[in-house]
């Protein structure tokens, strides 16, 4: 496995296995790896011949007073997973690297970007899109992974992918869990015990949910009052927000389809910012 920190370096590596005609599946990743982002890694080591994986905690997609400066990191973790799944390549761009002095240009899906976890982060998918669109530039895959975790994100990138003509196919993973049902998330290393267990509020909340459009109901607002309810009855918590929207627009909706709907929620547990979804259709 080659761990490399320049994109030139990167550039010559993968045109070796571009001569060959390989294909190549692309991970990016802000490292402190769980086996959410491992679990997009074998899907790519799957469907492709060389995997890359990049590790990069983007400063772009973290607002004022965001925790950028103390995202968890730790290196020789991560290369250690990645090693166990053979992976070929890890990009460990410095953020100069990425954004050298005078860098000056981002790019924005408009409208989708100011919805859901855009609210009450402003900057934080033109962050995303940015820092994405560069990371297909430099590495050029065949497929790129995302989790639907980020269903968002996941979203949004799809939409910048088919806005921009860009050739690379966008493969999205279910969210995976730990055995309660917490949906695993870097960020679950800030919680103390007593916010991991108020933590599980929002997967809770989000299963009744589900229990309750299976059993017929489909109006969105009684979903949105259910997740509030469910979510309230834990006093360490605070919604940021619960959202029940189409996934092929991400506009909000009235009443609920079995092939476009996503149903979000954002909470503080403390000081840390918690999403989670269920999605019904195809993202
Ligand atoms: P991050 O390092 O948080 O930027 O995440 C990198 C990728 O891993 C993104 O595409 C995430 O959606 C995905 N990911 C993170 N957590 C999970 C999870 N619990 N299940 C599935 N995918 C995940």
């Amino acid at each position: 496995m080659k761990i490399i920190e320049t994109i030139q370096q990167l550039r010559e590596e993968l045109s070796k296995y571009k001569r060959q005609g390989h294909t190549i599946g692309f991970v990016p990743t802000m490292g402190y790896l769980h086996q959410g982002h491992l679990s997009l890694v074998e899907q790519s080591k799957k469907e492709n011949d060389q995997t890359v994986v990049s590790i990069f905690v983007n400063p772009a997609q973290f607002g004022p007073g965001e925790d950028f400066d103390r995202y968890p990191r730790d290196l020789q973790m991560d290369e250690q997973l990645l090693k166990e799944l053979a992976v070929d390549v890890v990009f460990y761009p410095a953020v100069k690297e990425i954004y050298p002095e005078g860098y000056a240009t981002y790019v924005e899906v408009e409208k989708w970007g100011n919805v859901l976890c855009g609210k009450s982060r402003p900057t934080h998918f033109r962050g995303v899109t940015t820092v994405v669109l560069k990371l297909l530039n430099i590495v050029s895959p065949t497929c790129a992974y995302f989790g639907r975790k980020d269903a968002q994100q996941a979203i949004i990138i799809k939409k910048m992918v088919k806005d921009l003509n860009l050739e690379v196919t966008i493969h999205t993973i279910p969210i995976v869990r730990d055995p309660d049902g917490l949906a695993l998330s870097s960020r679950n290393a800030y919680l103390s015990t007593e916010e991991r267990k108020a933590a599980l509020s929002l997967s809770r909340a989000l299963e009744k949910a589900k229990t309750e459009i299976a059993h017929g109901l489909r109006d969105a607002s009684a979903i949105k009052d259910l997740l509030r309810k469910e979510i309230d009855k834990y006093p360490l918590i605070t919604i940021d927000y619960v959202e029940v929207m189409s996934l092929d627009a991400l506009e909000q909706i009235k009443t609920i389809t079995l092939d476009n709907t996503l149903v979000a929620g954002a909470i503080w547990a403390g000081k840390t910012r918690l999403i989670d979804n269920f999605i019904l259709g195809e993202i």
